[in-house]
């Protein structure tokens, strides 16, 4: 069958159950917004200053109420501290309030990339600057931190943050490497644990089958990321979710500047309803673990999000609203005529 073939090349990694579970996988896809009415979700990992307000929109219309954002590497290196100045204060500052305007709650955690550590001039003075933004509003931990090719300078500026999270009093969300993860992963644990900090505080991320157990034999946090093609497909999410249950495993988009999918939770969360996973675990890995791990910071009080949230499109942020001239607060999306 040609039609079949063509489907497999495109596909080669894809969905492998029985004809009627790949009729209704295609349905999960193309409406999954009917699996998940009334749901609603919180991305504990999602670097909004990348997308566009269509997210946005997309996200809210999709359940997301709430959301992390970790300071990380924009791509390219920067060339001074004063970039990271104006990075950090954003995430505090004008994504928190951009977010705002589409009804989601805006939380951030900052630190210093692995990859930037590895410049370490620059990584000094940006040390430096860290406690300044720790302390502010809506900071819910230290993140995103940890190792990426896992070079002595990376080891240092990670124990380094581990000791400001410590003295804060601060979640950790840990980055673990795409390459040698296990080795990577296991070595984060072990260090946090040597720095102190208790395993219920950290949050370990990017997950997959070779790592799961071992993060939650030891008590930690076990964050996974849905990532189009690389890290882990949400059918591999059900799997895990079947074979561990939902105890302190939550899931996040990771959506950034590189192909990704902020509407990987609430997707996720359809196809586990689908796949007959319980409505209180899917509530547990889309939501509530992630508030319980971050509410740690004393900066989440769910009131904030848990009731519809007012939105005022005609608000500013030091004088600048995210409507440009002209526009009504507002747009229906669902309309074909753009006015
Ligand atoms: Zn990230």
């Amino acid at each position: 069958m040609c039609n079949k073939h063509s489907e497999i090349q495109q596909n080669p990694s894809h969905f492998e159950g029985s004809a009627e579970e790949k009729v209704t996988a295609q349905h999960v896809q193309a409406n999954f917004m009917d699996y998940i009415k009334d749901m609603k979700f919180f991305d504990p990992h999602i670097h909004m200053t990348s997308r566009t307000t269509d997210d946005y929109q997309a996200l809210a219309d999709a359940g997301v109420v709430a959301i992390i954002e970790p300071a990380f590497w924009l791509g390219q290196p920067r060339t001074g501290l004063a970039t990271f100045k104006d990075y950090f204060s954003s995430l505090v500052g004008w994504e928190r309030f951009r977010s705002s305007q589409f009804g989601i709650k805006h939380y951030c955690t900052i630190g210093l990339n692995s990859r930037e550590a590895n410049n370490e001039p620059l990584a000094e003075q940006v040390m430096e600057i860290l406690p300044l933004y720790l302390y502010k509003e809506g900071v819910v931990g230290v993140g995103e931190i940890g190792f990426d090719d896992q070079t002595p300078a990376e080891e240092k500026y990670y124990r380094w943050q581990l000791d400001l999270a410590k003295e804060a009093n601060l979640p950790v969300q840990v980055h673990t490497p795409h390459r040698d993860k296990r080795k990577g992963t296991e070595r984060s644990m072990a260090i946090a644990l040597e720095h102190g900090i208790a395993p219920n505080m950290v949050i370990i991320d990017h997950n997959n089958e070779e790592t799961v157990k071992s993060v939650l034999d030891q008590g930690f946090h076990a964050a996974f990321t849905i990532y189009p093609f690389t890290k882990m497909g949400n059918e591999r999410m059900v799997e895990i979710v079947k074979q561990y249950g939902s105890e302190r495993i939550m899931i996040n988009s990771a959506a950034d500047w590189g192909i990704s999918d902020p509407l990987a939770v609430a997707k996720t969360a359809a196809l586990m309803k689908m796949k007959g996973i319980s409505d209180h675990d899917i509530k547990m890995v889309t939501y509530q673990n992630a508030i319980d791990a971050f509410a740690q910071s004393g900066q989440i009080n769910v009131e904030d999000f848990e009731n519809n949230t007012v939105i005022d499109q005609s608000k500013t942020f030091n004088g600048n609203t995210i409507l440009r001239g002209g526009q009504q607060p507002r747009i229906d999306k669902n309309a074909i005529v753009i006015r």
